[in-house]
């Protein structure tokens, strides 16, 4: 096919793929190079490329992603429900806070910004709560909530169209009912734009990216839908721009470069990395302490701990935040565990009877963080005060094969794969105005990968096809 060569590279090492697989990922790169699944390359002169795909959607099982949908709205409830709750986030965050600076600097901005008091009231989130099918039991069990800076609503919406077109394409049309249609982008956006309007249509919207940010369309694609939908503008920032370049008017309002911001959308700011120094937290805090709608405030974004998902497991929690609906809640929940005093004590142990069977978490987000097998047995044989983690259930999803092309290379591999379903949700004061299931992302890893973050490199975007 040397007509295509300048489509995808030409590899030795991929002799196991047909030719026919090899003209659909020329088709499928072709469809993301056409539509904007791109990523930067970061290359000094500017530069970009496909977004690692899948070249076909991976079988997801039907009822299980029909529940993991349907108990999205009650995802977003809770999940405010925690924010709100002052004494819950104290109690249950005390030890992290205590072990881990990060949660400490974060819980330090919600204290300085007054706390509850302190807080606009209102909160539009634009939630991901990540499942993967657990084998053994059949159900799709919840890996984590994600209150902030949640991503590819807007490419993985293209994914899935990419996966209709291709079944079409190939001649698989009969395929098109069993993979979803895919509404993140506009949910993202639309939801986002509501917000601003519904406390004030005020200025811009600021989103608060990463510097050298890769994962830039992802984002543009949200900011061009609000523009053309609901006629906002958004400015990008670092976290060091607004400290530098941001002000507090005297009414409260945030200021960026001449502008007035109606809403801090904040696609970074969830780990260390992206507060190397004090003037990331002063931004941090600026942002707080003003006006602005935030989209996570702090408290959100504090719900959003690992330690506070482990305190949900426990008997009673979920069901006094949610009494209605706790009981379907609960299907989707992993066993979870406290390392904190005497229960940690028989948690250590049960882990360490079976270290494969257990993840050990710290309060960390953006992958690359997790301990399995035998860094989880070290970890928990060197003992100390695990106060900062939790342990969960290994959840054990089916393994599939899958045509995956990252930078023009195609590869066939032995996959595994976790299935995101959005929640887009407004509360205005005591009115919660929006709360809907906001659309999916499959994202699909290597099976040897342990991680499955599509931006730190180990994994493609993809669709479910609904088995
Ligand atoms: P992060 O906030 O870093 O994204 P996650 O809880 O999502 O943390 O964990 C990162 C990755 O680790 C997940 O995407 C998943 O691939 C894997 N993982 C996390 N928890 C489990 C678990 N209980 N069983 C199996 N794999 C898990
Ligand atoms: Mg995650």
């Amino acid at each position: 096919m040397e007509g295509d060569w300048n489509v995808i590279a030409n590899e030795q090492e991929n002799d196991d793929v047909t030719a026919s697989e090899r003209a659909r990922a020329i088709e499928a790169v072709s469809w993301a190079v056409l539509h904007g699944v791109m990523v930067s390359t970061m290359n000094t002169n500017g530069g970009y490329a496909h977004a690692p795909i899948s070249c076909s959607p991976t079988e997801f099982p039907r009822e299980a992603f029909a529940l993991a949908n349907d108990v999205a709205p009650a995802f977003a409830e809770l999940y405010d429900k925690v924010s709100r709750d002052d004494e819950f986030l104290r109690q249950t965050l005390a030890r992290a806070i205590k072990n881990d600076d990060f949660t400490a600097a974060l819980w330090n901005v919600y204290e300085k910004s007054g706390g509850q008091k302190g807080r606009v009231n209102a909160e539009v989130a634009v939630l991901r709560s990540d499942y993967m099918f657990d084998v053994p039991s059949g159900l799709p069990l919840q890996v984590e909530v994600n209150t902030v800076s949640t991503s590819f609503m807007a490419l993985g919406s293209k994914v899935s169209d990419m996966h209709r077109y291709l079944a079409v394409w190939a001649g698989e049309g009969e395929d098109l009912n069993s993979i979803p249609e895919n509404d993140a982008l506009a949910s993202a956006a639309d939801v986002l734009a509501q917000g601003w309007k519904a406390t004030g249509s005020k200025g811009k919207v600021l989103m608060v990216v990463q510097p050298g940010e890769r994962n830039v369309f992802d984002q543009r694609l949200i900011s061009q839908h609000m523009f053309e939908h609901h006629g906002v503008h958004t400015v990008r920032a670092t976290l060091r721009e607004i400290n530098a370049e941001g002000s507090l008017g005297a009414d409260g309002s945030l200021r960026f470069r001449g502008d007035v911001i109606g809403l801090v959308y904040f696609r970074s700011g969830y780990t260390p990395n992206d507060h190397p120094t004090e003037a990331e937290w002063e931004a941090r805090l600026l942002i707080e302490r003003s006006n602005a709608l935030k989209s996570p405030s702090v408290a959100m974004h504090l719900a959003g701990s690992k330690k506070v998902q482990q305190k949900l497991a426990e008997p009673g929690v979920l069901e006094k935040f949610m009494p209605e609906q706790a009981a379907q809640m609960r299907k989707v929940f992993a066993n979870l565990y406290s390392l904190d005093g005497e229960e940690g004590v028989k948690a250590v142990k049960i882990a360490l009877a079976n270290p494969a069977g257990y993840v050990l978490k710290p309060q960390r987000e953006g992958g690359g963080n997790n301990l399995y097998s035998e860094e989880l047995r070290k970890r928990l044989e060197l003992g100390g005060d695990l106060g900062a983690f939790i342990l969960m259930q290994r959840i054990l999803p089916p393994s599939h094969q899958t045509l995956a092309i990252r930078a023009g290379k195609l590869k066939k591999l032995e996959t595994l794969s976790e299935l995101g379903i959005y929640g887009s949700y407004l509360r205005v004061g005591d009115d919660v105005l929006v709360n809907k299931r906001g659309g999916h992302l499959l994202r699909t890893k290597a099976a040897t990968s342990d991680e499955g973050g599509v931006a730190a490199g180990y994994a493609v975007l993809d669709s479910p096809r609904l088995v």
